[in-house]
C-alpha cells in the first residue's frame, strides 16, 4: 500500500528516507536535554524525543518532570530547531503539549480509547505505539479511533512484543514493518530501544528495521547512560548513535534506489508513455481516414477510379519495411471506409 506522508514540524515521514528520531528516555534537566539535542542533531537526527510524563510499570519509579520537562524540551527545540516528540498520557494534558510537534501514545496506552478519541479531535500528528500484547489488527483498530475524529496524521510504531524470551526486554517484531506497510497507509517507525532493552542490540536492529522498510527509527540516546534516570541500559552513547545514523542513512539510500528500480521494472512510467502515444496515433489515424473519405467522395463525383495504386506506391516508396507493412493495412482499412 502506498505510504502517506505525515509532517512532523518541517520533517516529512513516510515513503522517503528513514528519519532518525533520538533523545533521552526521559528529560532530566535543561542541560541534559539541550546537550543531547545538539549531539544527536550533529549526527543526523531530525526529530528530538524526550519523555516528560512517564507511564512506569513500577509506581515508585521516576514519573517524569511533567510541565517543567516539556519546558526544557521547548528550550532544546528552540536552540536546535529540531521538532519534538513526547508522550501524552491523558487528554487533559493537551494544553501543555502545545509546543510538542508529535504526540506519542505509549504502548501501555494503545487501547486508552478516550485518549485516542481526544487526539483524533486535534490535528497534531500522533505516534501510536503498538501495545506489547497487541496484534497488527488491534493496533490498526486503535488507529481508527484517531482517524474517526478527523485526524489522519498517524504514525505507527513497533516497539517490541512480549514473548517467552527473557534475554531481551521484549522481542522486536521485524515482521510488523512489512506487514503494517501492506495493511495500512500510515508510516511506520521502529523503536528497538524499548524492544531490546539493551544498548548492544540497538545498532543491528536499527539497520534491520531500515532494510525492512521502516520510515523512521527512534532510539534512546544518553551521554551518561550509567547515570540515566530512566532506561540507561538501552540508551546508546552519542558516538554509537552517530555510527548507527550513518549506516541507517546508507541503507535507506540503497533501499530507495531499489524501490525506484523495481518501480521501473513495473513499466509503470513507460506504459503511461505508450498509452499517450497510442492516443496520438488513434487521433492521427482518424484524421487520415477522414481525409481519405473526402478524396473518395470527390473522385466519385468526377467519375475517377477511387483506388490509385501508383499513388500508394509513391507513399510506400518513402518508407522503411516496418512502416510499409503498417501502411498496406492502413490502405486496406481506408478502402473499406472510402
Ligand atoms: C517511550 O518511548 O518512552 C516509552 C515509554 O515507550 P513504550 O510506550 O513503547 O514502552
Ligand atoms: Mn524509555
Amino acid at each position: 500500500m502506498k505510504t502517506r506522508i505525515v509532517n512532523v514540524g518541517n520533517v516529512p515521514i513516510g515513503g522517503g528516507d528513514t528519519v532518525l528520531i533520538a533523545g533521552p528516555c526521559t528529560i532530566e534537566s535543561e542541560e541534559q536535554i539541550c546537550t543531547i539535542a545538539e549531539l544527536v542533531k550533529s549526527s543526523g537526527a531530525k526529530i528530538l524525543r524526550g519523555g516528560a510524563f512517564k507511564p512506569r510499570t513500577n509506581a515508585d519509579s521516576f514519573q517524569g518532570l511533567h510541565e517543567q520537562g516539556l519546558e526544557f524540551l521547548s528550550i532544546a527545540k528552540a536552540k536546535t530547531g529540531l521538532p519534538t516528540v513526547s508522550e501524552i498520557t491523558d487528554a487533559s494534558l493537551l494544553p501543555l503539549f502545545e509546543d510538542v510537534d508529535l504526540l506519542q501514545v505509549g504502548a501501555r496506552n494503545m487501547q486508552n480509547y478516550e485518549l485516542l478519541k481526544a487526539l483524533g479531535r486535534q490535528n497534531k500528528p500522533v505516534l501510536l505505539k503498538r501495545g506489547f500484547a497487541a496484534t497488527y489488527d488491534e493496533l490498526l483498530s486503535a488507529s481508527e479511533y484517531i482517524k474517526k475524529g478527523g485526524n489522519e496524521n498517524i504514525i505507527l510504531c513497533e516497539r517490541g512484543i512480549r514473548t517467552f524470551e527473557p534475554y531481551t526486554r521484549y522481542t522486536f517484531d521485524i515482521s510488523a514493518i512489512p506487514a503494517l506497510k501492506s495493511m495500512a497507509e500510515y508510516p511506520i517507525i521502529a523503536d528497538p530501544s524499548h524492544a531490546a532493552g539493551r544498548y548492544d542490540m540497538i545498532k543491528p536492529l536499527c539497520l534491520a528495521s531500515t532494510a525492512a522498510g521502516a520510515d523512521g527509527i527512534m532510539t534512546e540516546v544518553h551521554y551518561a547512560p550509567e547515570s540515566a534516570v530512566c532506561d540507561g541500559r538501552q540508551s546508546v552513547k552519542p558516538n554509537l548513535f552517530g555510527e548507527i545514523a550513518g549506516q541507517v542513512l546508507e541503507i535507506s539510500a540503497l533501499r530507495r534506489v531499489n524501490e525506484s528500480n523495481s518501480k521501473s521494472e513495473d513499466f509503470g512510467e513507460l506504459r503511461k508513455m505508450i498509452d499517450e502515444a497510442d492516443r496520438e496515433l488513434a487521433s492521427v489515424f482518424a484524421k487520415r481516414l477522414d481525409i481519405v473519405k473526402q478524396i473518395g467522395q470527390i473522385k466519385r463525383m468526377k467519375n475517377i477510379p477511387v483506388t490509385d495504386s501508383e499513388r500508394e506506391n509513391e507513399i510506400l516508396s518513402k518508407m522503411d519495411d516496418n512502416l510499409k507493412r503498417l501502411y498496406r493495412t492502413i490502405f486496406e482499412i481506408s478502402k473499406d471506409n472510402e
